[in-house]
């Protein structure tokens, strides 16, 4: 493989566990982030990994979603040994709530999908709720458990990831960003920032919500806009819940600690990360409706956190046709930290040069009829 030199504009879960594939496979890596890493959208994210609920309809998207869990498992093997830091990862299903009979058909209905895809899930009768989620609210009429399912502690995996690519070499140069991305004559890439010019063989533009405010030079504006989401953790008992509870309008994931996240909002409200009393009050009646003894829980922290969206809710994953040197992977709005091992495989090849794997027709920009 060719050696090469590439730049990450931005260190949340995507800049950062590129940059380490790179550096594992050989290049030369600079990460440069306006803050530090995985203080974007990452640092709110409920790791939830989960295709077959937050597929949200998109047949591409849960696609996506079930070959990057697939790669999950060797994908957090390799970082534990390349790191050395703990990882909170578990595989032990969602159990998504039916309180409603259009809920109950919907659910049976994605029941039969997966067994008809080979993905296991089975129908849960409220009697039997005891034998999986003791806690869950009595009023739910059953629930579908996906065992495949699982979440991911998203903050200390970008964290492994960080020191993994620099023990693999990479330099990370915080707290300044890109400005600009422009094309140098022999084919190499430079990046602006306000304090330092630099370039390299590939730019990898991984900046999610701010994707949109660096100018590249010649391209239009990339179209990624935040959308805000808010969590609330809980201080529950230990044990409140096993796994991941999924309801109509929200879900609930358990931490080791015992305590547990509730997720989440959606918001247009363009790039105001702050925390709100009414986002607060709605998750924890969101808590209290899937498992009713969570309504008497301490809220123990708030998390917002801006979601990259592009336009049709599927990540830009693809080089740039103006400058070829540059790698878009952005936009991958509720689904980053599930699509991150799929990511990270799709970037590797692009920076290489290998032979183009088929997913990349489905997230290349050129589908967005803008220049990019
Ligand atoms: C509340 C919430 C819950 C979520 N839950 C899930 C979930 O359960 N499962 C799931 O798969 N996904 C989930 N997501 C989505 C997931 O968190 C995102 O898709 C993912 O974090 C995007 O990662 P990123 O690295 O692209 O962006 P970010 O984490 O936003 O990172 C971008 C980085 O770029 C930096 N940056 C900005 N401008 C510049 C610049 N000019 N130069 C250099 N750096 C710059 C930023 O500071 C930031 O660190 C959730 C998101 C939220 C908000």
């Amino acid at each position: 493989m060719q050696s090469r030199s590439v730049i990450v504009v931005g260190a949340g879960i995507v800049g950062c566990t590129v940059a380490y594939e790179l550096a594992r496979s050989g290049a030369s890596v600079h990460v440069i982030e306006t803050r530090a890493p995985g203080q974007g959208a990452t640092r709110a994210s409920a790791g939830i990994l989960a295709p077959f609920i937050e597929g949200h309809g998109s047949t591409l998207l849960r696609g996506l979603g079930k070959r990057s869990l697939d790669l999950y498992d060797p994908f957090i093997a390799q970082l534990r040994r390349d790191s050395n830091h703990p990882l909170i990862y578990r595989r032990n299903g969602t159990f998504e709530l039916a309180f409603s009979t259009a809920d109950v058909t919907r659910l049976g209905e994605l029941a039969s999908l997966l067994a008809d895809r080979g993905v296991g899930g089975s129908w849960i009768e409220p009697p039997q709720f005891p034998n999986y989620e003791p806690a869950a609210s009595p009023a739910a009429l059953g629930a579908l458990l996906i065992p495949s399912h699982g979440f991911v502690g998203v903050t200390s995996l970008t964290l492994a990831a960080a020191a993994a690519a620099e023990n693999f070499g990479a330099r990370f140069t915080m707290e300044t960003g890109a400005i600009r991305i422009v094309p140098i004559d022999d084919g190499r890439v430079g990046v602006h920032t306000p304090q330092l010019k630099l370039d390299a063989d590939r730019v990898v533009l991984a900046a999610g919500s701010w994707s949109s405010q660096i100018t590249v030079e010649g391209v239009d504006a990339i179209p990624v806009t935040p959308i805000r989401g808010q969590l609330i953790q809980l201080q529950a008992d230990a044990g409140a819940i096993e796994r991941v509870v999924w309801g109509p309008d929200g879900y609930l994931v358990p931490w080791p600690d015992g305590s547990v996240l509730v997720g989440s909002t959606v918001e247009d409200v363009g790039f105001d990360e702050s925390h709100t009393a009414d986002a607060v009050q709605r998750l924890h009646e969101v808590a209290a409706g899937l498992v009713p003894r969570l309504a008497a829980a301490e809220i123990s922290s708030v998390r917002t956190g801006l979601r990259p969206k592009g336009p049709d809710d599927v990540p830009i994953l693809g080089r740039s046709r103006v400058i070829p040197g540059l790698v878009y992977a952005t936009a991958h709005y509720r689904n980053g930290v599930l699509l991150t091992p799929l990511t990270v495989q799709l970037v590797r090849a692009l920076v290489f040069d290998c032979a183009a794997d088929p997913a990349l027709a489905d997230l290349d920009p050129s589908r967005l009829g803008v220049r990019l």
